[in-house]
């Protein structure tokens, strides 16, 4: 079986040609580890091979592994935060990558005066409005930008979405387009950069960094199946 430093090296060669096919630089597309469920030992594993930004879906996981590892790793959160963790969350986190309500934009920027930080945070666009999953829809993104971008507080780093699986990648890739043309259009509404897209997970990242991804989400195919 390969081992996880077998299973990066393939992955961080697989950005590099998905990044050199589309004439972009390999370098403006980074690797987020997603170690949600994995043991601290495999994130060690991982470390040991040069991978320092891992994600996690969960806040009270979080909270769990990053005492143990070392301080110098960056984790950022990927999964549905409720209000009532944003607290705990904010000091250990580098970025959140589902800010996925105006109400959760507002805890945040709250919170974060209160403890003296800037958030970095991602925008999460549900871009097939599927019931089942959270995130801004497009229209409501576009209503809401005004009040989003007057969150002071708020770093807004970009756009992050998780489209509907689909074994096949190229059926995904019009999700890609559409989040990166949504990010163009937002750009010149709001009148603010937006240069990160969130988007790739371990089946699709060829195909999202092909489309502009900026942060590749990769679990499974670093470390195993969960
Ligand atoms: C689990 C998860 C991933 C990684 O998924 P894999 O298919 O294991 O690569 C990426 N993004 C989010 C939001 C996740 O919850």
């Amino acid at each position: 079986m390969a081992s996880i430093a077998d299973n990066l090296d393939v992955i961080r060669t697989r950005i590099a040609e998905a990044a050199k096919r589309s004439g972009r630089d390999a370098a403006a597309v980074e690797l987020l580890a997603v170690s949600k469920t994995f043991p601290s030992e495999a994130i060690q594993e991982a470390v040991d091979a040069g991978q320092t930004l891992f994600g996690e879906n969960k806040v009270q996981e979080l909270l769990a592994k990053q005492p143990v590892l070392s301080s110098k790793l960056r984790w950022h959160l990927i999964g549905h935060l409720q209000s009532n963790k944003v607290r705990k969350c904010l000091p250990i986190v580098d970025a959140i990558h589902s800010v996925d309500s105006i109400g959760l934009a507002r805890d945040i920027n709250r919170i974060g005066s209160e403890l003296g930080l800037f958030p970095k945070v991602y925008l999460e666009v549900n871009l097939a409005a599927e019931s089942t999953k959270h995130g801004f829809k497009p229209d409501q993104l576009k209503e809401e930008l005004d009040e989003l971008y007057a969150l002071d507080r708020l770093f807004i780093q970009g756009l992050m979405c998780i489209p509907p699986f689909d074994a096949n990648a190229e059926q995904t890739r019009r999700y890609f387009v559409v989040l990166r043309e949504l990010r163009d259009e937002l750009q010149v509404r709001g009148g603010a950069p937006l240069p990160k897209l969130s988007m790739g997970m371990s089946h699709d990242f060829e195909v999202a960094i092909e489309e502009g991804s900026t942060m590749v989400r990769v679990g499974s195919a670093i470390f195993g199946s969960r």
